[in-house]
Protein backbone atom coordinates (compact mmCIF):
# COMPACT_ATOMS: atom_id res chain seq x y z
CA UNK A 1 0.00 0.00 0.00
CA UNK A 2 1.47 3.47 -1.04
CA UNK A 3 0.65 6.57 1.56
CA UNK A 4 1.52 9.97 0.26
CA UNK A 5 2.22 12.68 3.05
CA UNK A 6 2.05 15.81 2.83
CA UNK A 7 4.15 18.31 5.01
CA UNK A 8 5.41 21.68 4.85
CA UNK A 9 5.28 23.68 8.03
CA UNK A 10 7.47 22.82 11.27
CA UNK A 11 5.24 21.21 13.82
CA UNK A 12 4.17 18.53 10.37
CA UNK A 13 8.14 17.77 10.35
CA UNK A 14 7.50 17.05 13.84
CA UNK A 15 4.41 14.89 13.32
CA UNK A 16 5.75 13.19 10.37
CA UNK A 17 8.96 12.33 12.52
CA UNK A 18 7.04 9.53 14.20
CA UNK A 19 4.27 9.09 12.09
CA UNK A 20 6.43 8.24 8.77
CA UNK A 21 9.19 6.16 10.69
CA UNK A 22 6.03 3.95 11.74
CA UNK A 23 4.89 3.73 8.34
CA UNK A 24 8.51 3.35 7.11
CA UNK A 25 8.78 0.31 9.67
CA UNK A 26 5.31 -1.24 8.74
CA UNK A 27 5.89 -4.50 6.29
CA UNK A 28 4.03 -3.63 2.93
CA UNK A 29 3.90 -0.23 3.14
CA UNK A 30 5.55 2.58 1.05
CA UNK A 31 5.29 6.34 1.99
CA UNK A 32 5.66 8.96 -0.27
CA UNK A 33 6.98 12.50 1.06
CA UNK A 34 5.95 15.41 -0.38
CA UNK A 35 7.42 19.20 1.39
CA UNK A 36 5.69 22.01 -0.16
CA UNK A 37 7.74 24.75 1.14
CA UNK A 38 5.95 26.34 3.35
CA UNK A 39 8.53 26.99 5.97
CA UNK A 40 11.83 27.31 4.54
CA UNK A 41 14.64 28.72 6.00
CA UNK A 42 16.99 26.30 7.78
CA UNK A 43 15.92 25.97 11.14
CA UNK A 44 12.16 26.21 10.24
CA UNK A 45 12.74 22.67 7.94
CA UNK A 46 16.13 21.38 7.48
CA UNK A 47 16.68 21.26 11.39
CA UNK A 48 14.34 18.98 11.96
CA UNK A 49 14.76 16.61 8.46
CA UNK A 50 18.67 16.17 10.33
CA UNK A 51 17.82 16.24 14.22
CA UNK A 52 14.32 14.35 13.93
CA UNK A 53 15.98 11.55 11.12
CA UNK A 54 13.03 12.79 9.30
CA UNK A 55 14.12 11.06 5.30
CA UNK A 56 14.86 13.86 2.29
CA UNK A 57 11.50 14.40 1.02
CA UNK A 58 10.36 13.03 -2.41
CA UNK A 59 9.29 15.89 -3.80
CA UNK A 60 9.94 19.39 -2.58
CA UNK A 61 7.40 22.38 -3.94
CA UNK A 62 9.25 25.66 -2.81
CA UNK A 63 5.99 27.21 -2.85
CA UNK A 64 5.98 29.89 -0.17
CA UNK A 65 5.08 33.65 1.49
CA UNK A 66 2.59 33.75 -0.89
CA UNK A 67 -0.93 34.82 0.06
CA UNK A 68 -3.23 31.96 1.23
CA UNK A 69 -5.69 31.46 -1.75
CA UNK A 70 -2.72 31.71 -3.83
CA UNK A 71 -0.32 29.75 -2.23
CA UNK A 72 -2.92 27.20 -1.69
CA UNK A 73 -3.40 27.06 -5.36
CA UNK A 74 0.35 26.89 -6.58
CA UNK A 75 0.72 23.99 -3.90
CA UNK A 76 -3.01 22.06 -5.16
CA UNK A 77 -2.01 22.20 -8.61
CA UNK A 78 1.73 20.64 -8.59
CA UNK A 79 0.11 18.13 -5.89
CA UNK A 80 -2.58 16.74 -7.85
CA UNK A 81 0.20 15.77 -10.73
CA UNK A 82 2.36 13.97 -8.35
CA UNK A 83 -1.03 12.24 -6.83
CA UNK A 84 -2.09 11.28 -10.78
CA UNK A 85 2.03 10.01 -10.96
CA UNK A 86 2.01 8.39 -7.86
CA UNK A 87 -1.50 6.64 -7.57
CA UNK A 88 -0.93 6.47 -4.09
CA UNK A 89 -3.60 4.29 -1.60
CA UNK A 90 -4.10 7.33 0.39
CA UNK A 91 -3.13 10.64 0.77
CA UNK A 92 -2.13 11.79 4.60
CA UNK A 93 -2.36 15.16 5.64
CA UNK A 94 -1.65 16.66 8.99
CA UNK A 95 -3.03 19.74 10.88
CA UNK A 96 -4.36 23.03 9.85
CA UNK A 97 -2.19 24.28 7.30
CA UNK A 98 -2.31 25.85 3.94
CA UNK A 99 -0.01 22.48 3.19
CA UNK A 100 -2.90 20.68 4.67
CA UNK A 101 -5.62 22.02 2.64
CA UNK A 102 -3.81 22.09 -0.61
CA UNK A 103 -2.63 18.45 -0.07
CA UNK A 104 -6.92 17.50 0.68
CA UNK A 105 -7.74 19.23 -2.09
CA UNK A 106 -5.50 17.39 -4.09
CA UNK A 107 -6.31 13.97 -3.12
CA UNK A 108 -10.18 14.85 -3.57
CA UNK A 109 -9.38 16.01 -7.33
CA UNK A 110 -7.48 12.65 -7.86
CA UNK A 111 -10.38 10.84 -6.19
CA UNK A 112 -7.65 9.27 -3.93
CA UNK A 113 -8.40 8.63 -0.05
CA UNK A 114 -7.32 11.00 1.97
CA UNK A 115 -6.35 10.77 6.12
CA UNK A 116 -6.25 14.01 8.26
CA UNK A 117 -4.42 13.21 11.04
CA UNK A 118 -5.70 15.61 14.07
CA UNK A 119 -8.96 15.79 12.80
CA UNK A 120 -12.09 17.32 14.34
CA UNK A 121 -10.26 20.31 16.54
CA UNK A 122 -12.37 23.74 16.15
CA UNK A 123 -11.37 26.94 17.64
CA UNK A 124 -14.72 28.22 16.65
CA UNK A 125 -12.89 31.83 15.85
CA UNK A 126 -14.17 31.61 12.12
CA UNK A 127 -11.15 34.46 11.64
CA UNK A 128 -8.58 32.17 11.73
CA UNK A 129 -7.16 30.74 8.59
CA UNK A 130 -6.31 27.38 10.58
CA UNK A 131 -9.81 27.14 11.51
CA UNK A 132 -11.17 27.04 7.60
CA UNK A 133 -8.42 25.02 6.60
CA UNK A 134 -9.30 21.91 9.22
CA UNK A 135 -13.03 22.45 8.85
CA UNK A 136 -12.65 22.11 5.08
CA UNK A 137 -10.21 19.13 5.05
CA UNK A 138 -12.17 17.11 7.43
CA UNK A 139 -15.34 17.58 4.87
CA UNK A 140 -13.46 16.12 2.01
CA UNK A 141 -11.78 13.25 4.40
CA UNK A 142 -12.06 9.62 4.45
CA UNK A 143 -10.49 8.81 7.60
CA UNK A 144 -10.53 11.35 10.78
CA UNK A 145 -7.94 10.57 12.94
CA UNK A 146 -8.77 12.43 15.92
CA UNK A 147 -6.69 13.22 19.03
CA UNK A 148 -8.89 13.63 21.84
CA UNK A 149 -12.65 12.74 22.74
CA UNK A 150 -13.36 16.52 22.26
CA UNK A 151 -12.90 16.52 18.62
CA UNK A 152 -14.99 13.36 18.01
CA UNK A 153 -18.07 15.20 19.47
CA UNK A 154 -16.98 18.32 17.51
CA UNK A 155 -17.09 16.14 14.43
CA UNK A 156 -21.03 14.34 15.47
CA UNK A 157 -22.23 17.79 16.12
CA UNK A 158 -21.32 18.72 12.00
CA UNK A 159 -23.22 15.41 11.12
CA UNK A 160 -19.73 13.65 10.10
CA UNK A 161 -20.28 9.61 9.82
CA UNK A 162 -18.58 8.27 13.07
CA UNK A 163 -17.58 5.22 10.97
CA UNK A 164 -14.64 7.79 9.44
CA UNK A 165 -13.81 8.99 12.83
CA UNK A 166 -10.58 6.87 14.91
CA UNK A 167 -9.93 8.43 17.95
CA UNK A 168 -5.62 7.57 18.06
CA UNK A 169 -4.71 10.23 20.28
CA UNK A 170 -2.40 12.98 19.91
CA UNK A 171 0.80 12.40 17.44
CA UNK A 172 2.66 15.08 19.57
CA UNK A 173 2.71 12.94 22.76
CA UNK A 174 4.24 10.08 20.23
CA UNK A 175 7.23 12.73 19.65
CA UNK A 176 7.35 14.25 23.25
CA UNK A 177 7.86 10.22 24.61
CA UNK A 178 10.09 9.22 21.22
CA UNK A 179 12.44 12.28 21.22
CA UNK A 180 12.58 12.99 25.07
CA UNK A 181 16.01 10.98 25.38
CA UNK A 182 17.38 13.38 22.62
CA UNK A 183 16.14 16.61 24.37
CA UNK A 184 19.77 18.94 24.50
CA UNK A 185 20.55 22.83 25.42
CA UNK A 186 20.47 25.41 22.87
CA UNK A 187 24.06 26.75 22.08
CA UNK A 188 22.94 29.99 23.68
CA UNK A 189 23.50 30.52 26.97
CA UNK A 190 20.12 29.81 28.99
CA UNK A 191 19.16 31.05 32.45
CA UNK A 192 18.77 28.92 35.44
CA UNK A 193 15.16 30.12 35.92
CA UNK A 194 12.95 31.53 33.20
CA UNK A 195 10.19 32.20 30.98
CA UNK A 196 9.59 30.24 27.69
CA UNK A 197 7.70 32.03 25.20
CA UNK A 198 6.57 31.66 21.53
CA UNK A 199 4.44 33.80 19.39
CA UNK A 200 3.42 33.59 15.83
CA UNK A 201 -0.01 33.42 14.97
CA UNK A 202 -1.32 35.97 12.87
CA UNK A 203 -4.15 37.57 15.31
CA UNK A 204 -1.30 38.14 17.55
CA UNK A 205 1.18 39.39 14.98
CA UNK A 206 -0.42 41.12 12.48
CA UNK A 207 -2.00 43.59 14.41
CA UNK A 208 0.64 46.26 15.39
CA UNK A 209 -1.62 47.78 18.30
CA UNK A 210 -1.89 43.68 19.65
CA UNK A 211 1.89 42.99 19.08
CA UNK A 212 2.93 45.84 21.32
CA UNK A 213 0.74 45.19 23.72
CA UNK A 214 2.37 41.31 23.68
CA UNK A 215 5.82 42.74 23.80
CA UNK A 216 4.99 45.53 26.60
CA UNK A 217 3.63 42.50 28.65
CA UNK A 218 6.79 40.10 28.16
CA UNK A 219 8.95 43.38 29.03
CA UNK A 220 7.01 43.99 32.08
CA UNK A 221 7.63 40.29 32.94
CA UNK A 222 11.04 40.21 32.59
CA UNK A 223 11.34 42.77 35.02
CA UNK A 224 11.54 39.77 37.51
CA UNK A 225 12.04 36.93 35.49
CA UNK A 226 14.14 35.89 32.21
CA UNK A 227 11.97 35.67 29.06
CA UNK A 228 13.44 32.99 26.57
CA UNK A 229 11.75 34.13 23.05
CA UNK A 230 12.94 31.70 19.86
CA UNK A 231 11.31 34.08 17.40
CA UNK A 232 9.37 33.18 14.11
CA UNK A 233 10.45 34.60 11.61
CA UNK A 234 6.80 36.01 10.77
CA UNK A 235 7.22 37.57 13.98
CA UNK A 236 10.70 39.07 13.44
CA UNK A 237 9.20 40.83 10.46
CA UNK A 238 6.54 42.47 11.98
CA UNK A 239 8.73 43.04 14.85
CA UNK A 240 10.61 45.05 12.02
CA UNK A 241 7.91 46.64 10.67
CA UNK A 242 7.14 48.20 13.69
CA UNK A 243 10.75 49.05 14.47
CA UNK A 244 10.50 47.30 17.77
CA UNK A 245 14.34 47.82 19.53
CA UNK A 246 15.84 44.09 19.27
CA UNK A 247 18.81 45.23 21.72
CA UNK A 248 16.47 45.20 24.52
CA UNK A 249 17.89 43.58 27.06
CA UNK A 250 15.21 42.56 28.97
CA UNK A 251 13.81 39.66 26.50
CA UNK A 252 16.18 36.53 25.22
CA UNK A 253 15.39 36.96 21.55
CA UNK A 254 16.88 33.54 19.98
CA UNK A 255 16.92 32.20 16.99
CA UNK A 256 13.91 29.65 16.52
CA UNK A 257 15.67 26.02 17.61
CA UNK A 258 15.35 22.86 16.65
CA UNK A 259 12.90 20.24 18.30
CA UNK A 260 15.48 18.76 20.64
CA UNK A 261 16.55 22.23 21.61
CA UNK A 262 12.51 23.04 21.95
CA UNK A 263 12.24 19.66 24.28
CA UNK A 264 14.93 20.97 26.71
CA UNK A 265 13.41 24.38 26.67
CA UNK A 266 10.39 22.74 28.18
CA UNK A 267 12.15 20.84 30.59
CA UNK A 268 13.70 23.70 31.81
CA UNK A 269 11.59 26.31 32.16
CA UNK A 270 9.40 27.72 34.52
CA UNK A 271 6.63 28.21 33.12
CA UNK A 272 5.24 28.73 29.17
CA UNK A 273 3.75 31.60 27.30
CA UNK A 274 2.36 30.86 24.09
CA UNK A 275 0.08 31.57 21.03
CA UNK A 276 0.88 28.03 19.42
CA UNK A 277 -0.89 25.01 19.06
CA UNK A 278 1.17 22.51 19.27
CA UNK A 279 3.56 24.74 22.34
CA UNK A 280 0.37 24.24 24.51
CA UNK A 281 0.41 20.68 24.81
CA UNK A 282 4.10 20.28 24.79
CA UNK A 283 3.87 22.59 27.88
CA UNK A 284 1.54 19.70 29.20
CA UNK A 285 3.55 16.75 28.13
CA UNK A 286 6.38 18.45 30.17
CA UNK A 287 4.38 19.13 33.14
CA UNK A 288 4.54 23.29 32.94
CA UNK A 289 2.11 25.03 33.48
CA UNK A 290 0.99 27.51 30.31
CA UNK A 291 -0.50 30.58 29.48
CA UNK A 292 -2.32 30.91 26.22
CA UNK A 293 -2.02 34.74 24.35
CA UNK A 294 -5.27 33.96 22.53
CA UNK A 295 -9.05 33.88 23.37
CA UNK A 296 -9.80 30.63 22.39
CA UNK A 297 -8.10 27.43 22.06
CA UNK A 298 -8.48 23.62 20.26
CA UNK A 299 -7.12 22.02 23.69
CA UNK A 300 -9.76 23.18 25.79
CA UNK A 301 -9.21 20.08 27.77
CA UNK A 302 -6.09 21.30 29.28
CA UNK A 303 -8.25 24.24 30.42
CA UNK A 304 -10.78 22.74 31.78
CA UNK A 305 -8.26 20.66 34.09
CA UNK A 306 -6.36 24.05 35.13
CA UNK A 307 -3.04 23.39 33.25
CA UNK A 308 -3.71 25.94 30.65
CA UNK A 309 -5.16 29.68 30.89
CA UNK A 310 -6.25 31.76 28.28
CA UNK A 311 -5.32 35.35 28.74
CA UNK A 312 -5.89 37.10 25.46
CA UNK A 313 -3.75 40.12 24.83
CA UNK A 314 -3.88 42.70 28.07
CA UNK A 315 -0.77 43.72 29.59
CA UNK A 316 -2.57 43.73 33.29
CA UNK A 317 -3.88 40.44 32.81
CA UNK A 318 -0.50 38.85 31.39
CA UNK A 319 1.23 40.03 33.81
CA UNK A 320 -0.22 39.65 37.22
CA UNK A 321 -1.29 35.98 35.87
CA UNK A 322 2.45 35.07 34.99
CA UNK A 323 3.52 36.51 38.63
CA UNK A 324 1.17 34.09 40.10
CA UNK A 325 1.74 31.18 38.24
CA UNK A 326 5.00 31.26 38.64
CA UNK A 327 4.67 30.85 42.63
CA UNK A 328 2.37 27.58 42.10
CA UNK A 329 3.36 23.81 42.63
CA UNK A 330 3.72 21.81 39.22
CA UNK A 331 0.31 18.94 39.98
CA UNK A 332 0.05 17.24 37.08
CA UNK A 333 -1.45 13.75 35.57
CA UNK A 334 -0.62 11.83 32.68
CA UNK A 335 -3.84 11.20 31.03
CA UNK A 336 -4.29 13.21 27.89
CA UNK A 337 -4.00 12.76 24.21
CA UNK A 338 -3.67 8.97 24.56
CA UNK A 339 -1.10 6.55 25.60
CA UNK A 340 1.50 7.65 23.20
CA UNK A 341 1.36 5.25 20.47
CA UNK A 342 -0.86 7.71 18.19
CA UNK A 343 0.90 6.63 14.88
CA UNK A 344 0.81 2.88 15.29
CA UNK A 345 -2.86 3.71 15.64
CA UNK A 346 -3.15 5.74 12.41
CA UNK A 347 -1.11 3.31 10.73
CA UNK A 348 -3.54 0.58 11.70
CA UNK A 349 -6.60 2.31 10.55
CA UNK A 350 -4.88 3.08 7.03
CA UNK A 351 -4.52 -0.82 7.07
CA UNK A 352 -8.01 -1.95 7.70
CA UNK A 353 -10.40 1.05 5.95
N1 LIG B 1 9.12 24.47 17.93
C1 LIG B 1 10.47 24.26 17.72
N2 LIG B 1 11.31 25.34 17.81
C2 LIG B 1 10.87 26.59 18.10
C3 LIG B 1 9.49 26.77 18.33
C4 LIG B 1 8.63 25.70 18.22
O1 LIG B 1 10.90 23.14 17.49
O2 LIG B 1 11.70 27.52 18.13
C5 LIG B 1 8.22 23.30 17.79
C6 LIG B 1 7.34 23.05 18.97
O3 LIG B 1 8.03 22.36 19.98
C7 LIG B 1 6.20 22.26 18.34
C8 LIG B 1 6.09 22.88 16.98
O4 LIG B 1 7.32 23.53 16.72
O5 LIG B 1 6.54 20.90 18.22
C9 LIG B 1 4.96 23.86 17.00
O6 LIG B 1 5.00 24.62 15.89
P1 LIG B 1 4.32 26.04 15.79
O7 LIG B 1 4.19 26.66 17.12
O8 LIG B 1 5.07 26.77 14.75
O9 LIG B 1 2.89 25.68 15.15
P2 LIG B 1 1.47 25.33 15.76
O10 LIG B 1 1.62 24.17 16.68
O11 LIG B 1 0.94 26.55 16.42
O12 LIG B 1 0.66 24.97 14.56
Amino acid sequence: MKILSVIGARPQFVKAAVVSAKIARTPGLEDVLVHTGQHFDANMSQLFFEEMGLRKPDYYLGVHSLPHEAMVQQMQEQMVEIVEKERPDWVLVYGDTDSTLAGARAAHACGVKLCHVEAGLRSFNTQMQEEFNRIQTDRISDLLCVPTEVAVENLRREGVDLCKVVLTGDVMKDAAYVFAPLARKPQTDIPDKFVLCTLHRAENTDNPDVLKELMLSLELIAEFVPVVLPLHPRTKNKLNEIAYPFDTSRLMFIDPVGYLEMLYLLNHCALVLTDSGGVQKEAYFAHKYCLTLRKETEWVELCARGYNHLLGHNHVDIVTTTRNFLEMPPVFSDDLYGDGHAARKIVQALLQL
